[in-house]
């Protein structure tokens, strides 16, 4: 009998509601829920090869412990009994001469990070990292330091936005369905879409206006657009009165960043920056400058993300319709409690509280720590700073792959005592791993309940659509198993995602049957505003938007530090990373239908260059920077900054068992230097220069 079931995709972190049909334990279909009007029904390429991923045979498909070098393909399988024995005695002999603080636990956010987090501090390490430090640990860090929110805590009116400004943000590959079809109806409605960015995307092409800047050039950019919108005195003066701490210092500040300065870094000709702040001005509150998803491109990454916070704020436009807004929970829909969480508990004193990457602490001193700074693992490992580190819980998140410099990471791996991995396909971490423990695929597992946070906040529940292909089991079950092992199992008061969910909803009055006609509950009909002329919640000392900071003056960081100018490599090309339609990140380039549609990456450089270099398009080229050197084929085109050269993100893999994905492409990670914003964090993975020649 035919079921339709609706629950969450995982092919990519957003999470989009889906229904799946199934029959006979298998899944004929994949939808967006039609429960959701936003999604229209559709899911993009990754959602619907999630089916070629469910039956995939070079899944990981049972616990394995590692009989051969690290990385050489040899494994034994096993129990889960024997594997996670195996990984707990381990555990407790390495703890007992180091310490629980020399385990690093590292995870892709997802809907048991609350119970991951818990693990961590049940077993009493202060180490925990998540992917989001590589993307967005910059944006995160300038949007707290400006609004006191995370960049996870504020959204983008796209449905009634009249004007939208994106900084290589290509929202239309790197897809959110609902956003993005809020979106499109909203541009055939009339709304202006100005896109910036060295390469043209598919979202260029999408643009009311195209601009094709200097590599690294969007900071000057945006400073010589707030020196025409305050000299001309463009913004919303009665908002910018009410809400903005620091204007007089920022009009000082811009002052001598011209439209005519900004030529010279940028290429963007002045007549055209002053013709944008005019044109968004006329129809400001309804603005977005977007902030960004991956903000992790150059060293000054925390300043480039205030700057378009900055103009927001020029704008009037936080917390108005067509802007950004802050993303209303339970409580703002008249909830008296939230959903409960494990890692509330009380668990017990940490003996060392000090982090391996100093987030929060000496090194990041205003970084988040609840996604800390992935990118110091190597440092922490290779130095032993601040203590040693001999355990690697790497689940379902790969930084071999996604950090930048793979050949110092890889050093650090090599030198780790052991590394638990878990995740459902292997990857390049995985293959290191002394031991596996498979987790069962979205559509195989039921997972704990999914605050939606937004104007029109829900929960969401992912439940499990088929019974698992393979001996996997479900993330929290894993991890409760561990913690069991390793006498801390009293912090997991469950057996089944149904004993989750009730601990979840414990303090709220909805039931779990509620969530099954829709695969969610909602909670608010209405969209919820807050008062822009004297109702908005700012959660900054002053409880306003503080172009001068007091998180960052409070630890001696300026808040508007002299522009630094960029430097230029005339024989040389910066190397920019980025998304596909057909790829998350480093997870799907062996996917069967994805590792079709794009089965590897070439390296986009500008036409004119590939000539001076005699490089014609499809060559085999030599791609080389101060971290390493690779070889791929070359896509030449006009459609692409000279001074830059870019290439998607994800490829290279050399994991044995992922045969389709095996040796195709180059890894980014593999030519990015370990260059990285001091303030926020975030790698910069944008910033490298690589040489590149003809084979
Ligand atoms: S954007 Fe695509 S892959 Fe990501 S959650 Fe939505 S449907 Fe799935």
């Amino acid at each position: 009998m035919k079921k339709h079931i609706n629950t969450l995709c995982f092919m990519c972190s957003v999470r989009c509601p889906i229904q799946v049909e199934v029959e006979n334990e298998q899944v004929i279909s994949i939808r967006g829920n039609p429960h959701v009007p936003a999604m229209k029904g559709g899911v993009c390429p990754k959602g619907v090869a999630a089916v070629a991923a469910l039956n995939d045979t070079q899944r990981i498909q049972s616990p394995l412990i590692r009989t051969g070098e690290r990385g050489s393909g040899q494994w034994k399988r096993v129990s889960w009994e024997d594997a996670l024995d195996y990984t707990a005695d381990r555990c407790k002999a390495i703890f007992d001469t180091y310490g629980a603080k020399s385990a690093v636990y590292c995870e892709r956010a997802n809907l048991i990070s609350d119970i991951s987090k818990s693990f961590q501090k049940a077993i009493g390490s202060p180490n925990h990292f998540t992917h989001d430090t590589v993307c967005k640990g910059s944006i995160n860090t300038a949007c707290r330091s400006m609004i006191g929110y995370t960049d996870g805590q504020i959204n983008a009116d796209w449905t009634h936005a009249k004007h939208v400004v994106l900084y290589g943000r290509n929202v239309f590959e790197s897809v959110e369905i609902k956003a993005m079809n809020s979106f499109m109806a909203a541009l055939e409605k009339g709304t202006k879409l100005t896109y910036i960015d060295p390469r043209v995307t598919i979202t260029a092409a999408k643009a009311h206006d195209y601009k094709m800047i200097r590599p690294g050039g969007d900071l000057a950019f945006n400073y010589a657009l707030m020196n025409v919108i305050i000299k001309e005195k463009l913004y919303d003066a009665p908002y910018v009165k009410r809400w903005v701490e620091g204007f007089n210092e920022l009009s000082r500040f811009v002052d001598p960043y011209t439209p005519e300065w900004a030529e010279k870094e940028t290429g963007i000709p002045a007549a055209e920056i002053v013709s944008l702040a005019r044109e968004v001005s006329r129809v400001k509150p309804a603005v977005v400058f977007h902030y960004g998803y991956r903000g992790s491109h150059h060293p000054t990454e925390v300043y480039f993300r205030r700057s378009i916070l900055i103009l927001n704020a020029l704008m009037g436009s936080i917390e108005s319709k067509g802007g950004l807004f802050i993303k209303k929970g339970l409580k703002d829909a008249g909830y008296k409690a939230g959903l409960r969480t494990f890692s509330s508990q009380k668990f017990p004193e940490m003996e060392d509280k000090r982090r391996f990457d100093g987030c929060g602490q000496d090194k990041f001193p205003i970084a988040d720590p609840a996604h800390g700074v992935g990118f110091m693992f190597p440092h922490a490992v290779i130095h032993e700073d601040p203590y040693p580190i001999k355990v690697l819980f790497a689940f379902r998140y790969d930084p071999l792959l996604s950090n930048p410099d793979y050949n110092t990471n890889l050093k650090a791996l090599q030198k780790l005592d052991l590394i638990v991995a878990s995740d459902v396909n292997f990857g390049a971490t995985t293959a290191l791993a002394d031991v596996i423990l498979p987790e069962s695929f979205f559509l195989e597992r039921s997972d704990p309940l999914q605050m939606g946070s937004g104007l029109k906040p829900a929960i969401n529940r992912r439940i499990a659509c088929v019974r698992p292909r393979f001996d996997t089991k479900p993330m929290w079950w894993i991890v409760k198993q561990l913690a069991d092992r390793l006498g801390v199992g009293q912090y997991f008061p469950y057996d089944t995602a149904e004993d989750i969910w009730k601990y979840q909803l414990a303090d709220l009055d909805i039931k779990i049957e509620d969530f099954d006609e829709t695969g969610f509950v909602s909670l608010s009909d209405k969209a919820i505003w807050w008062d822009r002329n004297d109702g908005i919640n700012f959660k900054t000392p002053s409880g306003k938007i503080e172009v001068v900071s007091d998180l960052m003056e409070s630890h001696g960081i300026p808040s508007l530090p002299a522009y630094q100018p960029l430097d230029r490599q005339p024989d040389a090309f910066r190397l920019m990373c980025g998304r596909c339609v057909a790829h998350t990140n480093v997870m799907t380039q062996n996917n069967l239908y994805l590792n079709h549609l794009v089965p590897e990456n070439r390296l986009w450089i500008n036409e004119r260059r590939a000539e001076e270099l005699r490089i014609a398009d499809g060559d085999r080229i030599e791609v080389a920077s101060g971290a390493g050197k690779g070889e791929m084929r070359a896509f030449v085109t006009d459609l692409i900054h000279p001074e830059a050269a870019f290439m998607l993100h994800g490829f290279g893999h050399k994991e044995i068992d992922s045969k389709r994905s095996y040796g195709k492409g180059v890894a980014d990670a593999l030519l990015q230097e370990r260059l990285y914003d001091r303030i926020g964090g975030s790698p910069a993975l944008d910033h490298t220069w690589i040489t590149v020649k003809k084979l």
